[in-house]
């Protein structure tokens, strides 16, 4: 498949994700069946960042979800380095939109956690995720539980957590949908740091069409079950706050947004 990439990716980048006409039926009780997928297709390169918009209800989640192996497809297939994807593995990682975090553990031990269910013996553990609570800025909080922290924290804290079991992949399901604007657009920055310096491949799901600009290489858009349009993110890295203004910034803001309106 000839691939648009944008000026920070070679088109020569091995594919690490394939979707290869992923179906998803859900059968539900006294509603009939929901055909909420209807043959998704499409490739996600080594170290690429994908944006996935589509407006809500339109299968973002379950997308996501069956990428996770968190969810089985009705048919098709989701292959990860050519290999068909059967299940949860550690070399995917996910963000939740809903605070995925242990109440009863401080910053510290929510961080910790992966690596002490992959048993890194404990200094390594320490070491590893002193430097990911330091990195999203939390290391003033590292002794607080989840309870004692602002939303944007939590989520901060969350990402942390991700990153520090090294996944090769990340998987993020509209993760700062919750926050306040301010918040979110830090967010997004630190996110993109951590990705540069990490250079992980990202699936990161939104309906917010200006975080899919800001953060992605792609925006794949889903209307009818499909991935009906792939539009490539022309803007150069590092990007900053500002290029939000720019007018090729908002023209590209107006044309997906005709997308998501054009929906049945
Ligand atoms: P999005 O994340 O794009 O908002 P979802 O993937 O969560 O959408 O859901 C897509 C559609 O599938 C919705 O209509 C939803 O009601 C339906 N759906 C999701 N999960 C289930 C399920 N487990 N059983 C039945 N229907 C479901
Ligand atoms: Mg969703």
């Amino acid at each position: 498949m000839a691939q648009d990439t944008s000026s920070s990716r070679s088109g020569t980048a091995a594919v690490k994700i394939e979707l290869a006409d992923v179906r998803k039926t859900f059968t539900t009780e006294g509603h009939g069946t929901l055909d909420v997928l209807k043959g998704v297709t499409a490739e996600i390169l080594d170290k690429e960042f994908v944006a996935l918009i589509g407006p809500s209800g339109c299968g973002k989640s379950t997308l996501l979800n069956i990428v996770a192996g968190l969810l089985a497809p009705t048919s098709g297939r989701v292959l990860l380095d050519g290999q068909e994807v059967r299940g949860p593995g550690a070399e995917r990682g996910m963000v939740f939109q809903q605070d995925a975090i242990l109440m009863w553990r401080k910053v510290l031990g929510n961080v910790e956690y992966g690596l002490e269910l992959r048993g890194v013996p404990k200094e390594e553990r320490r070491r590893i995720a002193m430097e990911y609570i330091r990195l999203v800025g939390l290391e003033q909080f590292r002794d607080f539980f989840p309870k004692e922290l602002s939303g944007g924290m939590r989520k901060r804290c969350q990402i942390a957590a991700v990153f520090a079991n090294n996944p090769e992949v990340l998987l993020m399901d509209e993760p700062f949908g919750s926050l306040d604007y301010p918040t979110k657009v830090t967010l997004q920055e630190e996110v993109l740091k951590i990705w540069a310096r990490e250079q992980k491949t990202t699936l990161f799901v939104t309906h917010d069409v200006e975080e899919a600009l800001f953060l992605a290489d792609r925006v794949f858009v889903v209307q009818q079950g499909r991935i009906a349009t792939i539009v490539p993110v022309p803007f150069a890295r590092p990007r900053q706050a500002g290029i939000r203004a720019l007018p090729e910034f908002r023209d590209l803001l107006v044309e997906l947004w005709a997308y998501l309106s054009e929906r049945a």
